[in-house]
């Protein structure tokens, strides 16, 4: 069997960010596996610009943020296996693969990280009444086809689902010519970012139905229309309120759910919240020397922090690897997403296993005006950062110094809860 010190799955924004911080860090062995033919996962259909913004002060389309880190890759002489599919990571680390030229194949690893992504919620998950035509696509699939493929989905489109990719997709395929009647959200807010709501809807005169969802879809062979209804405050249809549109197109953008059946099969704890694994200060899971990063982690607004977030997991397997990596200290710190904050990655803290700085994401589970961010040490309150609005769609963060914790050597909870002005 071979092996390597750190073996990476996944080869997207998430695994090369990994695999380059810890071959910086000095671990020369490392294997990259990524199913695709080519590296940089999903960001090598999303040729419009917004990119990189943070990391790079540019605007990078997807396949040219992709492209810079898989440049580092190739400088820094990371070796990486393509058309390569894990099928299995058992608990002791060894990761089972297959390919066309070696066939099934295992590998002993040191440190894994996992860096899978996530794929998109189906049709099958909403339970739409109807025949199943063709012409219904996930946004993420219409993407492919009209970027990559070629292929043009339909023309008179309607899309449910207002999180970023469905906003995308409205500006694409208007620009490619088709017609957007609708973008439809269950919800009364949308779960894309601001900028996307004015740039792929605003511009192109595209409505926007906040908490309105798909109640029929119709056409035998080919998709030849959908019923619109608007929604309750639990979500239910309100009668009397459906709306026909015609359409030969509906494309579903309905969510995003982390990769993790191979982290479940080797035992990795996952969070109910995120469907990502549980994670310490380092992005470290119960597993010693098994780490998560990207999507596969929770799902990120922006490619810069899942390559930033990449960063450090990769540093710290390279730790690990060298036995560099403190031993749990018993001090762990729990953190507890509470009132407007739906969660925290990672969900607990070791002041003497983390770095100088640690950035705690997370996200909120409605829109806030005029609200504060808040932050209390056990019982205080050591953060009250005052914000004009706050959303779901929106990832956000807060720092902690090693230095402001060490000062607090009692700790037991950190709370993140958002408090009305
Ligand atoms: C359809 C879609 C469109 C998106 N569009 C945008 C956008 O326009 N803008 C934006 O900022 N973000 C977008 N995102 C979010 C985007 O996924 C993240 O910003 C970023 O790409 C996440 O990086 P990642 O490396 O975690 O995941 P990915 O980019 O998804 O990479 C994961 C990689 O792991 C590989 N993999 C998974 N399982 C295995 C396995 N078992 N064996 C081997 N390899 C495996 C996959 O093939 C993939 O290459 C989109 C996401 C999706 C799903």
């Amino acid at each position: 069997m071979k092996s390597y010190d750190i073996v990476v799955i996944g080869g997207g924004p998430a695994g090369l960010a990994a695999a380059a911080a810890a071959k910086r860090s000095g671990i020369d062995s490392i294997l990259i596996l990524e199913r695709d033919k080519e590296l940089g996962g999903i960001l090598n259909q999303c040729i419009h610009n917004g990119f990189g913004l943070h990391t790079f002060k540019e605007e990078l389309t997807g396949p040219e943020y992709a492209r810079r880190f898989i440049e580092q890759v190739q400088e820094l002489e990371i070796e990486y296996c393509l058309d390569t599919m894990v099928i299995d990571i058992s608990h002791e680390k060894v990761v089972t693969a297959m390919n066309r030229e070696e066939g099934l194949f295992e590998i002993q690893a040191k440190a894994v990280i996992l860096a899978m992504g996530c794929r998109e919620r189906s049709r099958g998950a909403l339970n739409i009444p109807g025949y199943r035509p063709a012409g219904i696509y996930s946004a993420g699939t219409a993407q492919r086809l009209v970027n990559m493929e070629g292929f043009m989905p339909g023309r008179e489109v309607v899309i449910l689902g207002s999180g970023d990719i469905g906003l995308i997709m409205a500006r694409r395929m208007t620009l490619e010519g088709a017609k957007v009647k609708v973008v439809a959200e269950l919800m009364p807010y949308s779960g894309g970012l601001k900028r996307n709501i004015v740039q792929c809807l605003d511009d192109f005169g595209i409505p926007l139905k906040l908490s309105h969802t798909v109640v029929e879809i119709r056409g035998k062979e080919r998709l030849t229309g959908i019923t619109l209804a608007q929604v309750d405050g639990k979500g239910k249809p309100i009668p009397g309120t459906e709306e026909d549109y015609d359409c030969d197109t509906l494309l579903l953008s309905v969510g995003l759910i982390p990769e993790n059946e191979l982290s479940r099969g080797m035992g990795v704890d996952i969070e109910p919240v995120t469907s990502g694994p549980s994670v310490n200060e380092s992005l470290e899971t119960n597993i010693d020397g098994v780490f998560a990063c990207g999507n596969v982690l929770h799902v990120h607004d922006l490619v810069d922090y899942v390559s930033e977030e990449a960063a450090v997991a990769g540093e710290n397997a390279a730790k690990y690897v060298k036995g560099i990596l403190p031993e749990n200290s018993g001090k762990e710190i729990k953190l507890v997403p509470t009132d407007g904050v739906r969660y925290t990655v990672p969900k607990t803290i070791d002041p003497e296993r983390m770095a100088e700085e640690l950035t705690v994401r997370f996200r909120v589970g409605n829109v806030y005006k005029n609200c504060f961010v808040s932050v209390y040490f056990d019982d205080e309150r050591v953060v009250h950062r005052k914000r004009p609005v706050v959303a779901p769609g929106e990832m956000e963060n807060v720092k902690f110094k090693k230095t402001q914790l060490a000062s607090y050597p009692d700790l037991k909870t950190i709370t993140l809860k958002i408090e009305e002005a």
